[in-house]
């Protein structure tokens, strides 16, 4: 089948690459230029695993193509819509890109093609898209919402192995070309699952919502943790052995990030203002979260108070991670510009080490948080600890997890190790000689 994929971001790309993988005949289009001279370079433009190889090969069998302008929407039989939908400033979705996306995609349709909503966007969107592409064409087309659930960090396993393919859609044989699409993903008899666009829309909201309700539960379950004594890793553990409840996202941090859950809560919510529904549950989860970023801020400041002499002016900290997750480069509203923020306001300086998303996080800070000054980008993990005044990690990265405790202790000025990821083992890092400080485990030295 012949697919123009609009939009080569984590969602567009990996699709598209994944698309020709199976068999298609792709052409992904983005107007960002630089991206797709290096994408025709065969480079990626994001760090995900797996991607490089998918490229490579596909690019090489002809199947993958990469272009700025839309002619190949001309000849396709599905075009996907796969550009961003940002928070606007009032925090609802913003479709700008979308409908100008639709509207280049309609001056080049041809009759009887599929255009599918990949991107997320509120319910009631696809009637938008449709007016815009009616309004642009004579001919005759079909719109469908296949709203993606990969995860960045493992997007390409993700899309390869679905649980479920969502399509929203009022036509049977688009239905039916979307499942000749998808058909090699779901032979595990994993479900293509068919509905109206309206509820295709809602179900990416409500996954979302209810994935970060989970991260915020847990989150507010570690707090209380931490005041009480108990240890949330046994907790965990205790809760998610019992089916009902499983053990995915019940892991605490240090508040979730990404470009997917804070704009989805918060795009959600005003959905239901919209509509005169106040939804009492997402509202908390975002409360919560917003809370949650602060949290180790005042676990470092609450250990340094100790000192009534102390002063963060001049200090360094060092942070083990900046993107929103492992296994990936992607920085955008992760709690590490929150934690830094707050030390930089302060006068301290940070060294951060992260093996994919440094340079990304610079530049954030730099581009939307005018902050650049005292934050310095270290290769090496050991080297970022060089006169710092504590270790923060905030990225789970693997190759965080098994360190060498003594070379960190000899590298740092103040033992202390501040875990926003509970990576480390409390017994384990107590008997080096370090101040010790997670999210919600019991830790002896903090309650002695
Ligand atoms: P992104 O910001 O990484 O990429 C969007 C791309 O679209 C950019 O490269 C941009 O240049 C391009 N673009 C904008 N306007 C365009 C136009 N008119 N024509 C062609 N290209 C254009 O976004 P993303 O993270 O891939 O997210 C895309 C959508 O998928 C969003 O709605 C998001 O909510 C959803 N989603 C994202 C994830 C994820 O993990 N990132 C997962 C599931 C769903």
């Amino acid at each position: 089948m012949k697919v123009s994929m609009i939009g080569t971001g984590y969602v567009g790309l990996v699709s598209g690459t994944c698309f020709a993988e199976i068999g298609h005949d792709v052409t992904c289009i983005d107007i960002d230029e630089k991206k797709i001279q290096m994408l025709k370079d065969g480079k990626s433009p994001i760090y995900e695993p797996g991607l490089n190889e998918l490229l490579e090969r596909n690019i090489k069998a002809n199947r993958l193509q990469f272009q700025t302008h839309y002619d190949s929407v001309k000849t396709a039989d599905a075009i996907f819509l796969g550009v961003g939908t940002p928070s606007d400033n009032t925090g609802r979705a913003d479709l700008r890109y979308l409908k100008s996306a639709a509207e280049f995609v309609a001056k080049n349709l041809k009759n009887h093609s599929v255009v599918v909503i990949k991107s997320t966007v509120p319910v009631g969107t696809h009637k938008v898209i449709e007016t815009i592409i009616r309004s642009h064409t004579p001919h005759e087309f079909f719109l469908v919402n296949n709203p993606e659930f990969l995860k960045e960090g493992s997007a390409v396993e993700d899309f390869m192995r679905p649980d479920r393919v969502i399509i929203g859609h009022n036509n049977a044989k688009a239905f039916q070309m979307m499942e000749e699409l998808y058909a090699p993903l779901v032979r595990q008899g994993n479900p293509i699952l068919s509905m109206s666009n309206l509820s295709a829309e809602m179900s990416k909201y409500a996954a979302n919502c209810f994935l970060a309700t989970k991260i915020s539960f847990i989150n507010e379950m570690a707090k209380l943790c931490d005041l009480t004594g108990a240890d949330i890793t046994e907790v965990r553990k205790g809760i998610s052995t019992d089916k009902r409840i499983g053990p995915h996202f019940l892991y605490p941090g240090p508040g979730y990030g990404g470009s997917c859950f804070p704009k989805d809560v918060k795009a959600l919510i005003h959905t239901a203002n919209d509509v005169g529904l106040n939804l009492k549950i997402i509202n908390a989860t975002e409360e919560v979260n917003e809370e949650q970023k602060h949290y180790m801020f005042t676990k470092i400041k609450t250990h340094f108070s100790k000192d009534p002499n102390f002063s963060f002016e001049g200090k360094i900290f060092t942070f083990w991670g900046v993107a929103f997750k492992a296994n990936t480069d992607d920085v955008r509203e992760t709690s590490a510009i929150t934690l830094a923020k707050e030390l930089l306001s302060r006068g301290a300086k940070i060294q951060i080490y992260d093996p994919e998303a440094s340079h990304n996080f610079l530049r954030l800070m730099n581009d939307e948080h005018a902050l650049k000054e005292g934050i310095s980008i270290i290769v090496n993990k050991y080297d970022a600890l060089n006169n710092s005044h504590g270790l923060i990690t905030m990225t789970e990265w693997r190759e965080f997890t098994s360190p060498d405790f003594s070379e960190i202790k000899n590298r740092l000025r103040e033992p202390v190790i501040f875990d926003g990821r509970n990576l480390y083992d409390t017994q384990k890092v107590l008997s080096f000689g370090f101040h010790y400080y997670a999210i919600g485990k019991f830790i002896p030295m903090s309650h002695s």
